[in-house]
């Protein structure tokens, strides 16, 4: 490559892995704030890195301001690596038909999407499955095998996946973890600036925000992201695994990384992040359910879902399996936690509203299965997960929201609707102990709407469900309900959530 050529670099390619040396030209535009509502800390975070980097990069950069990324990039040609959504990409495919643009192959995950196509294709008419891919990924790449007497490689711990080590309940009598605090960064003065700049558009009424500005929480910063990580490393991967599935009122962190805004900001690479993790393995220092179950989430989950992003086309992006077109409700849209009572919901939505993050669990067994429960339009709840949420991002919603989520793909992504009475997250957190609701009732005043709206989401959609066999015996359990029609007829006057 010639190193005098420019690289374009998007919000999300700030870390080295996306600089080869040379001039660098940063847009920063205003049309995507314009269009959508974000989160204020995440319009905050994304301008913070990108001017971050700017700084950083000095007289290497060229910061192109303008309104669209058309008008910033008009006239000018470089390389680029191939960008993240099909948006950027059919921008940089309209951009090359003026302006010679060198289009260069992805980079920012672990595996190439050469490589994911080579392996779909050898799959032939098998269902695609993560687990697969991500067993397949162990072996090609060595990463936690080990190999025997005979030389052949064998999964450390003697086996791939330590699923059934983790997942536990949160521990009985504890409000929180009681874990090392994650990082926090200190802002600075471009944080300072940027918060002007944002107060300013949203005064104008050029831009309309959702959710509270606070302290900037997530790295903006290559050096940040890295603090970031050796803090999780040598603090809180060693509880990660056990507690993965598991929520606290007092404990939003819970053993989480919060990784996800560094890594998806592009300021830190997946491989790098896997090492730290082997590295902390090897010298003995978290086990290997932990070990395991986290390079799992990077190198299986994170991958998996951008690989899909692209192999399952931009048609899957209307999927609408269940047709379901109820409007997102009005708490949800405004992030307001007091516009609901049951605590499950309040405690997510206030989690959003206060930070733009909240852990898995939150997101897939509350807000999603609610979603799925009350059938709202999986468009517009895939949108607004990408607008709430400081790490979302357009290629991680759709195999996460409209697959794993909605099962609005009729299955493609998960073998079975992701959703559950209030028993699940009676068991895996504690908000049941003081909601107004018992996840034990289906019908009167104190019934849950988890526990109801499950029997109803399964009677509404028996027929599509039939051919299921995961579903079976859920269904068997729906035929012996007594009270299903006093249920299903207080679901479908039910007002509040
Ligand atoms: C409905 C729904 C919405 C989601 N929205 C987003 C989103 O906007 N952005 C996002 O990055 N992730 C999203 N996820 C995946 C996952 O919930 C987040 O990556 C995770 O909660 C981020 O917090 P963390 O960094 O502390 O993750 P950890 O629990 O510490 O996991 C480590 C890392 O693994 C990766 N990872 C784990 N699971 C997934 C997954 N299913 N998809 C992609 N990456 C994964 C992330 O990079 C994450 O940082 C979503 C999942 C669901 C079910
Ligand atoms: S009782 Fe039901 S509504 Fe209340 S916190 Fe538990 S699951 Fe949520």
């Amino acid at each position: 490559m010639d190193s005098a050529q420019a690289r374009l670099l998007f919000a999300d390619q700030l870390g080295p892995h996306f600089d080869d040396g040379g001039p660098i030209l940063l847009p920063e535009v205003l049309s995507p704030l314009r269009r959508r509502t974000y989160h204020r800390q995440k319009a905050h975070l994304i301008l913070s890195a990108l001017r971050h980097r700017a700084h950083e990069l000095g007289e290497r950069v060229e910061l192109l301001r303008g309104d669209s990324y058309h008008e910033a990039l008009s006239g000018r040609s470089g390389s680029v690596i191939n960008p993240t959504s099909r948006g950027l990409r059919s921008l940089m495919a309209d951009l090359s038909k003026t302006q010679p643009w060198e289009i260069l192959p992805s980079r920012g995950f672990v595996t190439s999407e050469e490589d994911f196509s080579a392996w779909a294709g050898r799959q032939g008419s098998k269902r695609l499955l993560m687990e697969n891919f991500y067993r397949e990924r162990r072996v090609a790449t060595g990463v936690l095998m080990t190999p025997d007497a005979s030389g052949q490689k064998l999964p450390e711990g003697g086996k791939f996946n330590f699923d059934h080590e983790n997942r536990e309940p949160p521990p009985k009598g504890q409000s929180t973890l009681g874990v090392v605090s994650p990082w926090f960064p200190t802002e600075d003065d471009i944080d300072a600036e940027v918060r002007e700049y944002l107060d300013h558009l949203e005064s104008r009424g050029s831009v309309r925000f959702v959710g509270v500005d606070g302290p900037r929480l997530f790295p903006a910063t290559r050096r940040e992201a890295l603090d970031a990580l050796e803090q999780f490393v040598t603090h809180r991967l060693v509880t990660f695994g056990p507690t993965e599935d598991a929520a606290l009122q007092q404990d939003w962190a819970m053993s989480h990384s919060l990784l996800s805004p560094a890594l998806n900001l592009g300021l830190l690479d997946p491989w790098e992040v896997i090492h730290r993790v082997l590295e902390a393995y090897a010298q003995g220092e978290v086990p290997i359910a932990s070990a395991e179950g986290f390079i799992r989430q990077i190198m299986g989950w994170r991958d998996w879902v951008w690989h899909l992003y692209w192999h399952l086309g931009e048609e899957f992006a209307q999927s609408n399996y269940f047709s379901h077109h109820e409007e997102l409700p009005e708490s949800m849209q405004n992030l307001d936690p007091e516009g609901v009572d049951s605590v499950c919901l309040s405690q997510v939505l206030g989690e959003l509203r206060e930070r733009g993050w909240t852990h898995h669990i939150n997101r897939l067994m509350v807000i999603g299965s609610f979603a799925l429960q009350r059938e709202l339009n999986p468009q517009k709840l895939n949108d607004w997960f990408i607008d709430v949420c400081v790490d979302g991002t357009p290629w991680v919603m759709p195999a996460n929201v409209l697959g794993m989520s909605q099962y609005a793909d009729g299955g493609q992504v998960a073998t079975k609707p992701y959703t559950s009475g209030g028993a699940y997250i009676s068991k895996m957190t504690d908000y049941c102990t003081s909601c107004p609701f018992s996840p034990k009732i289906r019908v009167g005043e104190k019934a849950c709407h988890f526990t109801a709206g499950y029997w109803n989401f399964l009677e509404g959609h028996k027929t599509s469900l039939a051919g299921n066999f995961r579903m079976a015996q859920p269904l068997a359990g729906l035929g012996k309900l007594k009270d299903l029609p006093e249920l299903l007829a207080q679901e479908q006057q039910r007002e509040g959530f």
